[in-house]
């Protein structure tokens, strides 16, 4: 099938084919010849790299025609990043449409600039939320000449808490509008907004709901936890031309590999809410331009990422919440093109894998993590393929070629071939001298530790763990604000202790997680670490407080058997299970990240970038 062949205009086409697209995707297909017609609702469920943008813009820009003057098309989307994106695409399916304007708002940025713009003319509004319902509120956008409303990730949108924006922009839009809805997943919230604002959708779906894009290859690696770094390195030396996206859980995790990476030699960069967003946008700027080779982000701060040809995302830790492993994921294989999304977990973290596997309906591949000889292998081909390559630039080198070649004139074709490879192969080599075989199965794993088990018994009269549980004088207990409601468990409370405090596991002790809040032990020694490091440090987006609770002793002359002074109310809701969120513990601050933050007062994107997603699809188990 061929662009013409869908019904757009001239001008349209002409502007297609200076883009150099030369037949439209499956979802541009099924989606376009709709969206010409005048009654077009459509829920389209396609991730990002199908073609979704050219899918309702090309229709959309096709549908408004000379009418600068009037917004008739607004699309909603939830990152700066991804607005600047769409109406950048936008503005190019319009070339040749002289009247059309298309004006980009979004939140961390001078709000009286975009009032201007918009005075001046905005054919097709592509918003943020929170900045368009301000500009809304100033008046400066007015929306009821709209006929088209895009909303582009909704599932993202929701995610970040933007459901109460998008119902009271869609409330002022005209009745008889058209809406188009884009969404990698199709949680009940999505579905909902469907349900409410359209009539009788065409539903065009690329892939099965829920699943990921065919073209990405999901393999998982198991390795001891304390392997987890090393491992990730080998990942990146098997495939020397990676241009990847490397996934972490937390900012300070994000900071300590991509540190650790570039003190490794790579060429490695972090992007995550801690950065300010001139260096954010550095980065990026950087990472597209492929001056950075590694880019190491939180999940916040990566939203709406859009960089083509993305050869493989590195999920350095899982998320908690399945979704983001679909928009991580995604963020390779784009446009047709191949990709992987590789996966680093330890021996307890195997029921995320299928619990993954189950939501997106589709399958991982157990991989292997590449042995020393394997690595080094690939190293010297893909050394010797760039030396083969190299153009020799005869003339600048020609006045120093007799020195050169005096220099080297006692020693033979072969050796000298052997030294320049040796000039970068050395590193390779000299690392994985003692590289061990990083792989590790349940029962090799048990077999391991019951050899060091017995050892341990035998060195030092079995008191290794147990510790914890005989003497209560060496550890303090404290009290944690979120709880399994924030999507906490056990294993991600442990690293996030472990990771911002900067302990190992062995430093805590029993950890329990109730249904809005959360108690651990640990050593009296790291008592001040973990105050000063993990009260204040971001879960998923919340803001976590640890507080130390009180003794026992004082607990039960205290009165009741609350940990800590928190209200009556919350402790009453929390025994009935009802509570969902609000006053005492459940105030949630919300982090700083995301695209748009750091910018002047009355900002609401930058609250609802890194606000806690509302919908949530967890493991469904507790490690
Ligand atoms: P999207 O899914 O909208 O993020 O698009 C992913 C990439 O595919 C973008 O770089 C688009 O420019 C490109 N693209 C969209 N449609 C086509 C097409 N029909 N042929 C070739 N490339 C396309």
């Amino acid at each position: 099938m061929t662009f013409s062949e869908l019904g757009l205009r001239e001008e349209v086409l002409q502007s297609i084919n200076d883009l150099g697209f030369e037949a439209p995707t499956p979802i541009q297909q099924s989606a376009i010849p709709h969206l010409l017609k005048s009654d077009s609702d459509l829920v389209g469920l396609a991730q990002t790299g199908t073609g979704k943008t050219a899918a309702f813009g090309l229709p959309l820009v096709n549908n408004i025609q000379d009418q600068y003057d009037l917004t008739q098309g607004l699309v909603i989307c939830p990152t700066r990043e991804l607005c600047l994106q769409i109406s950048k695409d936008l503005e190019n399916y319009a070339k040749y449409d002289r009247k059309t304007a298309v004006v980009a708002v979004y939140g961390g940025t001078d709000i009286r600039r975009q009032i201007t713009q918009i005075k001046q003319g905005a054919t097709i509004i592509v918003a943020t939320p929170g900045r368009l319902v301000d500009l809304i509120q100033r008046r400066a956008v007015k929306l009821q000449d709209v006929r088209f409303v895009v909303l582009d990730e909704a599932d993202e949108m929701l995610n970040m808490g933007f459901k109460e924006d998008i119902d009271s922009i869609l409330d002022q839009t005209p009745d008889e509008k058209n809406v188009w809805l884009f969404s990698a997943t199709m949680p009940k919230e999505v579905a909902d907004i469907a349900k409410n604002y359209m009539t009788n959708p065409l539903e065009v779906s690329i892939g099965h709901k829920n699943q990921g894009n065919v073209n990405i290859e999901h393999i998982y690696y198991t390795v001891r936890e304390k392997d987890r770094y090393a491992a990730l390195k080998r990942l990146i030396d098997v495939n020397p031309d990676i241009f990847g996206l490397v996934f972490c859980r937390t900012r300070h995790e994000t900071q300590h590999v991509a540190e650790n990476l570039s003190k490794d030699g790579y060429n490695a960069e972090p992007l995550h809410g801690d950065l300010s967003q001139a260096q954010r946008d550095n980065v990026m700027k950087r990472f597209r331009e492929r001056t950075v080779q590694l880019l190491v982000a939180t999940d916040v701060a990566a939203r709406g990422i859009d960089v083509d040809n993305i050869t493989h995302v590195i999920n350095y830790q899982l998320p908690d919440d399945i979704e983001n492993y679909t928009h991580r994921s995604g963020r390779t294989a784009r446009a047709g093109k191949k990709g992987e999304s590789l996966v680093l977990i330890n021996l307890k973290e195997h029921y995320k894998i299928k619990a993954i596997e189950r939501q997106m309906r589709t399958s991982f591949t157990l991989g292997v993590v590449p042995s020393a000889n394997e690595i080094c292998a690939i190293q010297l081909a893909s050394l010797i393929n760039k030396v083969k390559d190299t153009e020799v630039k005869e003339k600048d080198i020609e006045e120093f070629l007799p020195k050169i070649m005096s220099d080297f004139e006692h020693l033979s074709k072969e050796e000298v071939i052997k030294k320049f490879i040796s000039v970068e192969f050395n590193r390779f080599v000299e690392y994985y001298s003692k590289a061990q075989d990083l792989n590790v199965s349940e029962s090799r794993d048990r077999r391991e530790r019951g050899e060091r088990g017995d050892r341990d018994r035998g060195e030092r009269g079995g008191e290794r763990r147990e510790r914890f549980d005989r003497d209560d004088s060496n550890r303090t207990r404290f009290f944690v604000s979120l709880g399994k409601r924030d999507g906490l468990n056990p294993g991600g409370l442990l690293r996030l202790i472990c990771d911002e405090a900067g302990l190992t596991s062995s430093s805590v002790g029993k950890i329990d997680v109730m249904p809005s809040f959360s108690f651990f032990e640990a050593d009296n020694s790291h008592t001040e670490a973990i105050l000063k490091a993990v009260n204040g440090a971001n879960y998923e987006g919340n803001r976590v407080s640890v507080e130390i609770t009180k003794k026992k002793a004082e607990r039960r002359s205290g009165g009741g058997d609350r940990d800590r002074g928190f209200s009556g109310s919350r402790d009453r809701n929390d025994r009935g299970g009802e509570r969902r969120s609000g006053g005492g513990f459940g105030e949630r601050k919300r982090e700083g990240g995301g695209f748009g933050s750091r910018s002047g007062g009355g900002d609401r994107d930058r609250d609802r970038n890194s606000s806690r997603p509302r919908s949530r699809s967890s493991y469904g188990r507790n490690n």
